[in-house]
């Protein structure tokens, strides 16, 4: 479990708020019991429990843990803000599979209604659920939920990634696969490099947007020859990307 602080000259850590809760509460974790701890960007740990109260879980620092659950490359999803709750689903299951980053933003045929004043509590809702997908999936880091970007700012965001992918149902030329091929027989998908994949909204991608974004260096890729929804366009880019990374 993630904890708020780590007191590493004193080798112990400080467990507080729903993480403290759950281990007492939900877990009924007694002192002397031992958890593995991360602080959810470098660094794991295995502690053994030594005080437990309502508010505060502290605990001693048994052993340092190889930090092996990650992907060597990062990789984003940007993804067109879908409706309802399909993008919890998206982080819930991108996390799942290896995700480092997601980039919410809003495209032209974007169908919901996004209201600004709210987006600070929606993505602290979406923090925690990518907390608790990395948890139960052992991953050591915890994927980044940026704030909503603009069309325009993805196109200047995309700009920091080595690889920049845009998933387009009507693309005739160029699949996926040969393109990660392609990359990483070209070095760019090694360690520490950011591969960014975009997704569109229900209604997809105008042609405009595409051409926009190949001007922008994205490469525009089919997903095979089948229509998926915008939810599993993601997941079967991740998936396609880790199988040929071998991650
Ligand atoms: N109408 C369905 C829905 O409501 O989800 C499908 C929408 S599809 C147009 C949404 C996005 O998924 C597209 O903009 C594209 O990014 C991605 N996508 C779906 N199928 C794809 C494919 N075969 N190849 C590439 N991208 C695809």
């Amino acid at each position: 479990l993630p904890p708020q602080q780590f007191h590493a000259s004193t080798q112990t850590v400080t467990i507080e708020g729903d993480d403290a809760h759950h281990l007492g509460r939900v877990m009924r974790a007694e002192v002397g019991d031992k958890v593995i701890c991360s602080n959810g960007v470098d660094r794991e740990v295995l502690v053994r429990i030594t005080h437990l109260d309502k508010g505060a879980v502290t605990a001693e620092i048994v052993e340092e843990l190889a930090m092996d659950a990650e992907a060597t490359v990062d990789v984003w999803i940007a993804q067109s803000l879908p409706k309802g709750d399909k993008m919890e689903l998206i982080i819930q299951k991108g996390t799942e599979i290896g995700a480092a980053r997601f980039l919410p933003f809003l495209s032209e045929r974007t169908i919901v209604q996004y209201d600004a004043k709210k987006e600070a509590k929606r993505t602290e809702r979406w923090q925690k659920i990518a907390k608790e997908a990395a948890e139960q999936a052992h991953r050591n880091r915890v994927p980044q939920i940026e704030s909503v970007y603009s069309w325009k700012q993805l196109l200047q965001r995309a700009k920091e990634a080595d690889v920049a992918w845009i998933c387009y149902e009507k693309e005739d030329g160029q699949q996926l696969k040969p393109a990660i091929q392609a990359a990483l027989a070209a070095g760019q998908l090694g360690s520490g490099k950011q591969v960014l994949i975009a997704v569109g909204p229900e209604g997809g991608f105008t042609e405009q947007e595409i051409k926009q974004a190949e001007d922008a260096g994205f490469r525009s890729v089919s997903l095979g020859n089948r229509i998926l929804r915008t939810e599993t366009a993601a997941m079967v880019g991740l998936t396609c990307l880790f199988y040929e990374t071998g991650e």
